[in-house]
């Protein structure tokens, strides 16, 4: 395994959509673990594929439950409405207010090809859409409203 570089806002690849995953082979594979050790090191809840410069619609998420890999994620069904602070390891040092579906069920295979369906509520829910988002070239503060934007002090890299 090894650490990805993390592409920052204003790399134009976080504003491309990504493509499908037709075969899951060693790349896919590969990327999956480099994903989650990049994700680790960051201390991120979340990554998405593009964001280490890989256009392909891969994302892996781990709020604190264990961590979940899905390929080709979909979102099937949401409902409610939460507002809540997100960041972005894309964006450092930057949080802002999202208002995102309370409940969400999402699609999508796992690394053996299998389909799983998940539902999510509350941060997970949240997670789902944001790295379903950068999968389509969308990133929080797209979503966020102007004046709920902060810029926190960047740590130190
Ligand atoms: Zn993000």
């Amino acid at each position: 395994m090894a650490i990805r570089i993390i592409r920052k806002e204003g790399d134009p690849i976080l504003r491309k959509v990504s493509r499908v995953v037709d075969k899951i082979d060693d790349r896919i594979i590969t990327l999956l673990d480099d994903m989650k050790e990049t994700m680790h090191d960051a201390e991120g809840a979340g990554l998405a594929a593009p964001q280490v410069g890989v256009l392909r619609r891969v994302i892996i998420i781990d709020v604190g439950e264990g961590l979940i890999e899905l390929i080709n994620p979909e979102i099937i069904f949401q409902e409610g409405s939460q507002c809540g602070e997100e960041g972005c390891l894309s964006i450092p040092g930057v949080t802002g207010e999202v208002i995102r579906p309370s409940v969400v069920k999402i699609k999508g295979l796992n690394r053996e090809g299998k389909e799983i369906i998940l539902e999510g509520e509350e941060l997970l829910a949240r997670a789902f859409c944001h790295e379903v988002d950068h999968l389509n070239g969308i990133l929080f503060i797209d979503r966020a409203e102007g004046d709920k934007i902060k810029k926190n002090k960047i740590k130190e890299e």
